[in-house]
């Protein structure tokens, strides 16, 4: 591969046999800046992925191949601003008193929660209002920031492994969307593994690219987006946690609620006149405010650290 693309082999089994799934162009051009990337980069990005989506002959896991170099897309997250995303703090902050109900349904005792990709600290948010001891990591210096100034919660800017936290340290730790975002799923979650004490709870909540909605839309489903270098199904990301120490407890779906002005700027990538049609509608009307609680193929999975 080039300056900004590498190769890589399958994260789950290793294999470097695929089938192709989704045709992509590759854009590995010398005079692609830094810049160009950085667009795509950011946690709310909507930027449609281009690039291509491939399927391991061995084990099935789905994942972006070749990629733009794990260390670039590192540092774009690192300077991302979005001020898209904190707009919708209210929203995600009640979405997330259903994440933390959730966490407590399967956590024995309420303690020290981390959370991975934490972004603004909405989550950690919801946890601190139920009395737990919050912990974040989160690679953007604005988004941490901003969690810590104007949330009051504690935030370590940069990724999970860098934090280097102790061993057997945490109750539970949560990746809301996140591991798809990673360039080393598996690392990932041997690091949450280590960091977990023995019984400790692992919440990760995905887009499950085996979701019926997900094979109806095909490469036009929302989720496949320029930032998710792994498209998991419950199957490959269960094997993943079995390979990295965990019990998995439970699969379920996903409830979001955002507002109705956000959905709709979603969906300006898909439709421009859809787009131009709902938004002058929701001005009319002023209903942009309005909260929707949807389903759109997120997926829970619920696993307990057995060993390590
Ligand atoms: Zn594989």
């Amino acid at each position: 591969m080039g300056l900004l693309y590498e190769g890589v082999p399958c994260n789950l089994c290793g294999g470097t046999l695929y089938k192709v799934l989704y045709e992509g162009n590759i854009k590995d051009d010398p005079s692609m800046s830094l810049e160009a990337l950085k667009k795509d980069y950011s946690a709310s990005s909507n930027i449609i992925l281009t690039d291509r989506i491939v399927k391991c002959d061995f084990c099935g896991l789905v994942f972006v191949n070749p990629r733009p170099k794990i260390n670039n897309i590192i540092e774009c997250y690192s300077q991302a601003v979005d001020e898209l995303y904190v707009s919708q703090a209210e929203g995600r902050i009640k979405t997330f008193r259903k994440g933390i109900s959730l966490v407590e349904k399967y956590s024995k005792q309420k303690g020290r929660v981390l959370d991975v990709g934490a972004a603004a600290g909405f989550f950690l948010k919801a946890a601190q209002e139920n009395k737990w001891e919050t912990y974040g990591v989160e690679p953007s210096k604005w988004m941490s920031e901003y969690g810590n100034r104007t949330l009051g919660v504690n935030i370590k800017q940069g990724t999970l492994e860098e934090a280097k936290f102790p061993d057997n340290y945490f109750d539970v730790v949560t990746m809301w969307d996140v591991l798809e975002h990673t360039g080393d799923p598996m690392a990932t979650l041997r690091e949450a593994n280590r960091v977990l004490k023995k019984g400790g709870l692992l919440v990760v909540n995905f887009p499950n690219i085996g979701d019926p909605l997900a094979r109806l839309f095909g490469r036009r489903w929302w989720f496949i987006l320029a930032v998710h270098l792994y498209y998991f199904t419950p199957n490959t990301l269960s094997e993943m946690l079995k390979k990295s120490g965990f019990e998995v407890k439970a699969v379920r779906p996903h409830f979001q609620r955002l507002t109705f002005g956000y959905l709709v700027y979603r969906l300006k990538p898909y439709s421009k006149t859809l787009f131009t049609f709902l938004n002058g509608f929701t001005q009319l009307f002023k209903i942009g405010d309005f909260q929707v609680i949807y389903y759109a193929s997120q997926t829970n999975i619920i696993a307990v650290k057995f060993k390590g």
